[in-house]
């Protein structure tokens, strides 16, 4: 892989991170939910588009496709086969791969139900962009899944190698890391995490990309299958917990009361 190629994180609306991947001249947006960042992030670099990527359907993640279609009519726009999401020239599905920004990047794809069915993520030896799937601390709402198939996909990232660059789609760092810290007031790495996470944003600066090793240690929604995570959770939320799904379903839950 070229040593030019950068990844950046363009932002829109007010918590999204739309991101690109690009050498000097061309770029690679993934979840393009505003075109007008986009639009001047390019102009303003001397940058060519060269494909769309897309996680899924909501509109916060694909609402600049058609803007950005008009500026690049021939541009692929390939996502996961739903015909909510209009503009899409290629379907991909777990086991694909797609080769993208002029074939110096290659990209596997899972699919990771649980924030939506059709929800898939993008991924290689180094990065992985998981859409509204994996948050740093979080996880993304259930608004489509269960308990289960949401655990499920998690699992399939939790799994990746340790040192995956970790691209999430909002900046949702410091609201997770309070329920995190009121789950497991006592873990050291998450106070320590806390603490340089406050520190970025006090300078307006991201929290993100993080790393699957990361994500490991600090992410409540990633220890589902610990006995001793699930023990804590039976004490703290009151509730029995029989196996990973229902503490998956437990803190899920609470953390949308949260
Ligand atoms: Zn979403």
């Amino acid at each position: 892989m070229s040593q030019s190629i950068n990844i950046t994180a363009i932002k829109a609306f007010n918590d999204n991170y739309i991101w690109c991947i690009h050498d000097n001249e061309h770029a690679v947006v993934v979840d393009p939910g505003d075109a007008v960042p986009v639009q001047a992030f390019l102009t303003d670099r001397g940058l060519q588009l060269s494909e769309i990527l897309i996680t899924h359907h909501h509109y916060d993640h694909t609402g600049g496709i058609a803007a950005l279609k008009q500026d690049y009519p021939s541009i692929p726009v390939i996502g996961p086969e739903n015909k909510v999401i209009k503009g899409l020239t290629e379907h991909v599905s777990e086991g694909d791969k797609v080769s993208v920004l002029k074939q110096q990047v290659s990209l596997s794809i899972l699919q990771t139900p649980g924030h939506t069915l059709d929800h898939i993520v993008f991924y290689n030896s180094a990065w992985l962009f998981c859409g509204d799937t994996l948050f740093s601390a979080g996880c993304g709402r259930m608004f489509e899944g269960t308990p289960e198939v949401f655990l499920t996909s998690l699992d399939k990232l939790s799994k990746l190698p340790a040192d995956t660059q970790v691209y999430c789609t909002h900046e949702y760092t410091l609201a997770n890391l309070k329920f995190a810290r009121y789950l497991l007031p006592n873990h050291a790495s998450l106070q320590e995490y806390e603490t340089w996470a406050q520190q970025q944003r006090a300078h307006e600066q991201i929290t993100l990309p993080s790393t699957i090793a990361q994500q490991r240690k600090i992410n409540p929604f990633l220890q589902c299958h610990d006995k001793q995570f699930q023990a804590d959770m039976e004490n703290k939320l009151q509730q029995t917990l029989a196996n990973a799904v229902d503490t998956f379903a437990a803190i899920r839950a609470a953390k949308d009361n949260f």
